[in-house]
């Protein structure tokens, strides 16, 4: 799986690269928003697109519940499905069954949950993933992990998580194996297996080592943005930015998506980045202006203020000329376009980040 990947380097442990996918070509470093059921949320593709938006994230636990892989694959796969011809990544179910269902039992076969709005009993074990994203037919897909910092913070769960979390990559990559073995190269879905450890740097090290020795597409680093603090998020992306091997693959920080550490992340050699972040944040006002500043757009303040949102912003919303006090207007009345305005800013502030960080090739 060499030569997908190929990238310069911008600094010290900092790089940008070209990701050739079977949808197309990605320039990182880069954002990926999440269009949890199939569809950034209140954004057509062609927003989406304006904001320099070049792979979009799907969520499988969601669209597994609903409407189910096989009627997404009835109506065309997920790229008919979603209308976009550009490369899509699905995640693995992993995070939010952890996060968000209550889950029943989890044992070595796998994870039974209930569905929150059925109410019915599912299961998800790395090979039903792995099948659930082939059938979605995601460009890039993600191997089912024990996510541990979500449950418990102890040490003996935490080592767990960490050992079943290998067992499972290596039963995630033979299914992947076994359903693309007639497959050419080139048409192949590119594989992330996703390294654990929680805050622990020795299994850390040891996580990385052992994702980093199998014939993965790319390294995820997952179990961080889920409830430590900014400076523990960032010294271990510093540490694991000493360790990373010299193969060319891509580095996918999953679930990061604020600007303070999308440039730390960065700095410290990851090439992708995906969040709800930006988008729910618009859908509550709150929107990045320059230096990374969170500004509220529903403040009194800003009642008649007829600038845009940032001055040095080139995204639709600042573009258009589109006022604060406008924007403040709609979101005080319900009116959904201010969420839609301020989302294609917000994605738009992380793509031009990117932007900045990366080589010419
Ligand atoms: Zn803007």
């Amino acid at each position: 799986m060499s030569s997908i990947f190929s990238s310069k380097s911008t600094g010290k442990h900092s790089r940008s690269g070209v990701l050739v996918t079977r949808a197309g070509k990605v320039l990182t470093p880069t954002f990926m928003p999440d269009g949890t059921r199939g569809a950034v949320k209140s954004l057509t593709p062609e927003q989406v697109e304006s904001t320099g938006v070049q792979v979009v994230l799907a969520n499988t636990y969601h669209l597994h519940l609903a409407p189910g892989e096989d009627t997404v694959a009835a109506l065309g796969g997920l790229h008919a499905f979603a209308n976009r011809k550009g490369p899509m990544l699905t995640d693995s179910g992993g995070f939010q069954v952890f996060s968000l269902a209550k889950i029943r039992t989890i044992t070595e076969e796998g994870v039974t949950f209930k569905d929150p709005k059925t109410g019915d009993m599912v299961f998800l074990s790395p090979e039903i993933s792995i099948q659930i994203q082939m059938k979605l037919g995601a460009d890039m897909i993600v191997a089912f992990d024990d996510v541990t910092a979500l449950d418990d913070k102890g040490r003996d769960r935490t080592l767990e998580a960490f050992e079943r979390t290998h067992r499972w990559l290596e039963r995630s990559l033979a299914e992947y194996e076994r359903l693309t073995k007639d497959m050419k190269q080139s048409d192949k879905p590119i594989l992330f297996g996703v390294v654990q450890g929680g805050l622990d740097k020795e299994l850390r090290k040891k996580s990385l080592e052992i994702v980093q020795s199998l014939p993965v597409g790319g390294i995820a680093i997952g179990g961080l943005s889920v409830g430590e603090t900014r400076a523990e998020m960032h010294e271990m992306l510093e540490y694991l930015a000493g360790h990373y091997d010299d193969s060319p693959r891509p580095r996918f920080l999953l679930g990061v998506g604020d600007p303070i550490d999308v440039r730390k992340g960065i700095e410290y050699g990851i090439d992708m980045f995906d969040c709800v972040l930006p988008t729910r944040n618009a859908r509550h006002g709150t929107a990045w202006v320059a230096g990374d500043k969170k500004i509220h757009i529903t403040n009194e303040r800003f009642t008649e203020d007829t600038e845009v949102i940032d001055p040095g912003c080139d995204c639709y919303a600042c573009a258009k000329g589109f006022s604060k006090g406008f924007l403040r207007h709609q979101f005080k009345v319900g009116e959904p376009l201010a969420g839609t305005l301020v989302s294609i800013h917000n994605i738009r502030y992380l793509e031009r980040l990117c932007e900045e960080s990366r080589a010419a090739f």
